[in-house]
């Protein structure tokens, strides 16, 4: 293979030993065939791609060759699934090996859908088109609307075909993250109880991840306070733009705090707080409004990993730890107030924002309104569904809400504030759906022309307002796992 790609490959958690990782090169597919590459996040990681061909590139996204330097591995972890602990593992996913950019950042290039594992339990190793898509669309979304992210820098069908409850395309995903190390990693070593590995672990993560913290006294509750930390901003932008993810399982959770794993993930259209898409959640655990304490417990099954590094005496270590995770009431209320008061335009606080705010959401959620488009409304930013912000109830609120605006901030202020954070498109569950239907039969001029508008959700572009109607029938669309 033509080797001026500039792959800086240094694959540090390939050299970790055993139990950490099974070395494992991805199983070679058929027929394989590039369908989206992400030629402007290449750019940013220093890869140049240019001097290959079609043939060239399809082998290399779908794991037929692999670059020089590349140290494959499929990685242990573990996880609470809907709160029931499983060692699971990288079943269907190999880690290319870790690249570092020019601005010296460390990147994890991972193929999705490539095959078997010492870790794949019942299942065939491989991942369909339509989800590896869904993913490619969502996370580069999430990107986009500034949210923490693994991102998307590739798809190949595999020209073979995988069985789910119909014979799909088969494809792989090439996802890149500043790590793949989720708090099921540490479940997955903590679970085999010694502490040497424990400690490896904890190590690799602070040098690779957290090295502000090496000198600190206390390493270990530090690191739970940092990864709260990140988990609060993460899940507070989550509740920012409708997201949901879908399957906040321990193991679906990363430590960098990126959003990771899109699997039945949607955006809420209607204001709903109980608002559920997938379909295996049958009792909303990972429902919109479960999400902040679903954050919450997640994190208390990180420090229940971490108890032998905080302290000697274990009463002592389950004390501290639970000083820092009852911080995430307060902490999570203050930056989701300070996110919602954005949201309206509010720059200063006053202490009766939170009711001002609650009203809206009421208004919303008793009305059926869709919530992305309520702010776009106040932004003056208008969307097709304009009559039912001729409401009384809403004029009311409107009323209250520019009193309070005048208080202090110019028009324009507030509105650049609003700007900054209230996205005027998201990606739409019918539109995602469209798109990837039109994919599956071949046309990838849909979901190119929607990822064009996705990569600027906060400016004004042409055909914006088609990207703005809300779906149709959101209540009862339903995303599936297995994918
Ligand atoms: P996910 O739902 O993608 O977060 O996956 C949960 C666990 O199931 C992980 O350990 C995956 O590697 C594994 N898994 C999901 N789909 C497959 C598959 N088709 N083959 C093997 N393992 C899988
Ligand atoms: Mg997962």
């Amino acid at each position: 293979m033509k080797n001026n790609i500039n792959w800086n490959f240094d694959n540090t958690y390939s050299r970790l030993p055993d139990p950490f990782r099974e070395k494992i090169n991805p199983v070679k597919v058929k027929n394989p065939e590039l369908v989206m590459l992400n030629k402007s996040l290449a750019e940013d990681l220093n890869l140049d791609f240019s001097g290959l061909d079609q043939a060239k590139l399809s082998a290399l996204f779908s794991g037929n060759e692999l670059p020089n330097n590349s140290r494959s591995i499929a990685q242990a972890y573990a996880g609470h699934q809907f709160g029931h602990f499983t060692m699971l593992g990288d079943g269907r996913a190999v880690l290319i090996g870790e690249h570092i950019s020019k601005s010296n950042h460390r990147y994890d290039i991972q193929f999705k859908g490539s095959g078997k594992t010492a870790f794949s339990r019942n299942g065939d190793g491989r991942a369909a088109l339509g989800p590896m898509l869904r993913e490619y669309i969502i996370s580069e979304s999430m990107h986009f609307l500034n949210i923490p992210t693994t991102r998307s820098l590739a798809v190949a069908k595999t020209g073979e075909k995988v069985i789910r409850e119909t014979q799909l395309e088969g494809a792989i995903l090439t996802r890149v993250a500043s790590s793949h190390i989720r708090v099921g990693t540490f479940q997955y070593i903590a679970a085999r109880n010694k502490k040497g590995e424990l400690e490896m672990l904890f190590e690799y993560v602070i040098k690779r991840h957290y090295p502000e913290i090496e000198s600190s006294k206390n390493q270990a509750l530090d690191l739970l306070n940092v990864v709260l930390n990140k988990q609060i901003e993460l899940v507070v932008n989550w509740m920012r733009v409708g997201f949901i993810h879908g399957v906040m399982n321990t193991d679906n959770m990363s430590i960098a705090g990126e959003t990771i794993d899109y699997g039945p993930c949607a955006f809420m259209d209607i204001y709903d707080p109980k608002t559920v898409f997938s379909s295996i959640d049958k009792l909303g655990r990972y429902a919109y409004c479960n999400q902040p304490i679903i954050t919450k417990w997640n994190l208390s099954r990180f420090a229940e990993c971490l108890i032998p590094l905080i302290n000697g005496d274990q009463d002592k270590a389950i004390k501290l730890a639970t000083e820092v995770i009852d911080t995430f009431e307060k902490k999570y209320e203050e930056k989701w107030l300070g996110m919602m008061r954005n949201k309206i335009g509010l720059a200063d606080e006053d202490e009766k924002d939170k009711f001002l705010i609650l009203d809206l959401l009421t208004w919303m959620h008793k009305n059926k309104v869709d919530y992305t488009n309520t702010f776009c409304h106040l932004m003056n930013f208008q969307t097709q569904n304009d009559i039912v912000y001729e409401n009384n109830e809403f004029s009311n609120w409107k009323k209250r809400w520019q009193e309070r605006l005048s208080q202090n901030s110019s028009s324009e202020k507030y509105i650049n504030l609003m700007r900054s954070v209230n996205p005027l498109v998201i990606p739409r569950n019918h539109i995602v759906e469209d798109a990837l239907k039109k994919a599956n039969q071949g046309n990838f001029e849909p979901i190119n022309n929607f990822l064009k508008i996705l990569s600027s959700p906060y400016t004004d572009q042409k055909h914006i307002t088609e990207y703005q109607i809300p779906s149709q029938s959101d209540e009862n669309y339903q995303t599936f796992c297995g994918t």
